[in-house]
């Protein structure tokens, strides 16, 4: 079965200035990196062009004045000034990960990858730490409705707070590997009863505290025994990150892809949806580390 990624030129649109950490060219090193990897043959591409409907989506995350506010007035806590261009390219990266899902749902994907997915800091009515759409917190909801239980599982540098924060009434089990002491400076301690789940790591964390981490998260599995999993692989707690001081290097990400793809192939046929996150080494290290990690879980697939 092919790797499904939702990736397209619109992304590049997403252009907030030349020093800006942001640099949408990592999505698309990463999908040359996976063609390279893996084979064109291999993967299945899904435009993110938005649909009508994919706006009536973002209600089920965010309220409709925040979304008013930056689809219609081009307003966001994440560019000064007005632009609907970069709110609509915002909305494609959403509309990108609500593709795969879909795709998840007829059955024709198993793993999905949108490398501009994961925005796990956009908030109910504000935008977060480059995150202005929460499309992991919407998939992780549609999943729900669907019956299905969810894991979701964020080893980006910074707490995963707006996927915590907008799944904390359901049942939908969030766990978050991050830096403590940095931004946004939640996510200090665990919430078993509601079902979050947080290692703060101390600066300087490296192999070591990441896997003892994933067993940690392996053993909540064999608990949960999750239908499908949700992964934010974002890559800024690698080593040479300026946006973090863990010290993360490639294989230890690949070490635990294989723990999400062992709990994806206990227990939820191999199903893994994943996004990028962070990530600010645009050109060497971030599109690196999200291509060995998908590529290292499609590998492994059962399916
Ligand atoms: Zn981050």
């Amino acid at each position: 079965m092919s790797l499904f990624i939702g990736y397209g030129s619109e992304y590049l649109d997403w252009q907030l200035g030349a020093s800006h950490p942001t640099n949408p060219e990592r999505a698309l090193i990463a999908t040359q990196l996976l063609e390279s990897m893996l084979g064109k043959d291999s993967i299945t591409y899904l435009s993110p062009a938005t649909t009508v409907s994919d706006r009536d989506l973002l209600l089920e995350v965010h309220s409709a004045e925040y979304v008013s506010e930056v689809l219609d007035a081009g307003v966001s806590n994440e560019w000064a000034g007005k632009s609907v261009l970069l709110g609509k390219t915002a909305l494609s990266m959403f509309s990108g990960t609500v593709r795969l899902v879909e795709a998840m749902d007829l059955g024709n994907a198993v793993i999905a990858f949108n490398p501009q997915g994961a925005k796990h800091h956009a908030m109910y009515d504000y935008s977060s730490g480059f995150c202005v759409f929460n499309d992991m917190a919407w998939a992780a909801k549609h999943f729900a409705f669907q019956g299905k239980r969810v894991m979701y599982i964020d080893w980006d540098a910074h707490h995963g707070d707006g996927v915590e924060e907008l799944l904390l009434d359901t049942d939908i089990v969030t766990c978050s590997i991050h830096q403590g002491g940095i931004f946004p400076g939640t996510g200090n301690e665990s919430m078993p009863e509601l079902g979050a789940y947080n290692w703060a790591l101390k600066s300087g964390a490296g192999a070591g505290e990441f896997m003892s981490a994933m067993l940690d998260i392996k053993k909540l599995a064999s608990v949960i025994k999750p239908d499908v999993v949700l992964l934010a692989t974002g890559a800024d707690a690698h080593v040479s990150d300026p946006l973090s001081s863990l010290e993360f290097e490639v294989d230890d990400y690949v070490n635990a892809a294989r723990v999400v793809s062992e709990i994806a192939n206990t227990y939820a046929g191999g199903r893994v949806l994943i996004g990028g996150a962070g990530g600010y080494q645009p050109h060497t290290f971030t599109p690196r580390v999200w291509a060995d990690v998908v590529s290292e879980i499609y590998s492994l697939s059962v399916s």
